[in-house]
């Protein structure tokens, strides 16, 4: 072996031994996206996008930014550029570079705001409660400390100051401002963990809500309030001004039927507060304030909340994260109106999982999860908006973009049709959800144990079609 050759050798071995060792560069969230979804087959129209708030557009060279754009628009896909930060001039460059291609290529833009959207109770002592010696105090049972609900009012015109350079900015560009979101949650006054118990220790709630010892109904009813005029003054209205036609949304607030299914990962379960108890579950009462707060979209939230397993003794496991993910959904369905787009929160991996997970514990699978999804639509739901850690981006982008897509080829019945059930069985046996646009039904049944070969569907003519069990398929049916 002459020397050359080891020379030779020796440069490959060390390049292999670094390609070996050197950690790859991580895969932009994008292309990740790119790589697990494809082109659409049957075109959205005027339909919403399907949005994923998790990935961030890439922060590249602007003919790379729009290659993605469009490739993402392709797919029917579209991502929230961020707002956020304190120094207005560095932190909006890129979302308008975004703006300013999207507006290029005719296509919407979105944005999330929940950067800028938190801090009304930024521990100001003037936003706190008071004690009977007159200390400020605040709630520290959150995840978040809020103060006082009758205090937080002069903080308004700060935050709405944070929110301003940005509307400004985009419409003296006369940029596109088509969805506006947030992730504004735990920022606020709130009647559950301590939150009764702290205001009743405070002497400026004790004179403005008479019974609040006893009155639990009323303390809720006070605190919505105050929530519902904090999003509707510093988001909703500084938003109309300048963009009256905006979508705009915040995570869990939407239409309901006076209940809440689930417990977000702040709100702990405390004695004492009212609930509904079914079986290991507690469903509590929930205060109108979507409608209060303004806003046009409603974004409810359909995640696989860990907890939810082990609170329902259904044998057929996949039924107990089927069943209190579908009241949560057909309570929104039922009670949005028309008007109302529904973009829903979807996580499908376990949320909020422990370390170690129980012995008979089983996650709801994929196949499920797409069903759940389905149904979700037959009930009124227009579009997701998929949230998960950064880590499951590729996994959770799968089903429900294969859902999303799909569902196009029923792109009549999603547009026009209106959803005609609602029921949700208490054991398992079969789902149904449908669709109707005329004479004509979208159906799909999905089954969790024994039922009969044939649903009788009864229709608001009085007519009654037979539903047949089918797996994984929308059925089309016509009424007599
Ligand atoms: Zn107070």
């Amino acid at each position: 072996m002459n020397h050359l050759l080891i020379a030779t050798l020796l440069v490959c071995l060390s390049t292999t031994i670094r390609a070996a060792t050197a950690t790859p560069p991580p895969v932009p969230d994008v292309e990740i996206v790119l790589r697990e979804t494809q082109p659409l087959t049957f075109p959205r129209g005027s339909r919403l996008p399907l949005y994923l708030w998790t990935p961030n557009f890439p922060t590249a060279d602007d003919a790379e930014l729009e290659r993605v754009l469009k490739a993402l628009e392709a797919r029917g896909i579209a991502l929230f550029a961020r707002w956020g930060g304190n120094d207005f001039a560095k932190a909006s460059a890129f979302p308008l570079r975004v703006a300013r291609l999207q507006k290029k290529l005719g296509l919407e833009t979105s944005v999330d705001a929940t950067g800028l959207a938190h801090g009304f109770y930024n521990g100001t002592p003037a936003t706190g409660h008071v004690d009977k010696d007159g200390k400020r105090f605040f709630d520290k049972s959150f995840f978040w400390s809020p103060g006082c609900p009758f205090a937080v009012q002069p903080r308004y015109d700060a935050m709405r100051a944070r929110l301003e350079p940005w509307l400004e900015k985009y419409q003296d560009e006369q940029l596109r401002l088509d969805f506006w979101a947030a992730d504004w949650e735990f920022d606020g006054p709130n009647e559950w963990n301590s939150g009764w118990a702290s205001a009743r220790q405070c002497v400026t709630c004790r004179a403005q809500i008479p019974n609040l010892d006893t009155d639990f109904a009323a303390f809720q009813t006070a605190v919505r309030k105050v929530r519902a005029e904090m999003q509707r003054e510093v988001f909703v209205k500084p938003i109309q001004r300048r963009f009256p036609n905006a979508r705009i949304g915040n995570y869990a607030m939407n239409p309901h039927d006076g209940r809440r299914y689930w417990w977000d990962f702040f709100e702990k379960r405390t004695d004492g507060l009212p609930a509904k108890a079914e079986h290991g579950a507690l469903y509590r009462p929930w205060a109108r304030e979507f409608e209060d707060c303004g806003y046009t979209v409603a974004m409810p939230v359909i995640y696989t909340w860990f907890n939810l397993h082990g609170e329902y003794p259904f044998a057929n496991h996949q039924y107990r994260w089927f069943y209190n993910l579908l009241l949560e959904a057909s309570s929104t369905g039922r009670h949005t109106t028309p008007a109302v787009p529904r973009v829903t929160f979807v996580h499908w991996t376990t949320t909020n999982p422990p370390k170690e997970l129980p012995k008979d514990f089983e996650a709801l699978t994929e196949t499920s999860y797409e069903e759940l999804l389905w149904h979700l639509l037959l009930r009124g739901h227009d579009t997701f908006a998929m949230w998960c850690p950064a880590p499951e981006l590729a996994q959770e982008v799968r089903p429900v973009h294969r859902v999303y897509a799909a569902a196009l080829e029923y792109k009549e019945f999603l547009d026009h049709g209106q959803p005609v059930l609602f029921d949700v069985p208490k054991q398992p046996g079969f789902v149904v959800s449908a669709l109707q646009l005329g004479k004509k039904l979208l159906i799909r049944r999905t089954d969790f144990g024994p039922a009969p070969a044939f649903f009788e569907l009864k229709l608001a003519n009085g007519t009654t079609l037979r539903v047949p069990k089918v797996d994984g398929k929308c059925l089309l049916l016509t009424t007599p």
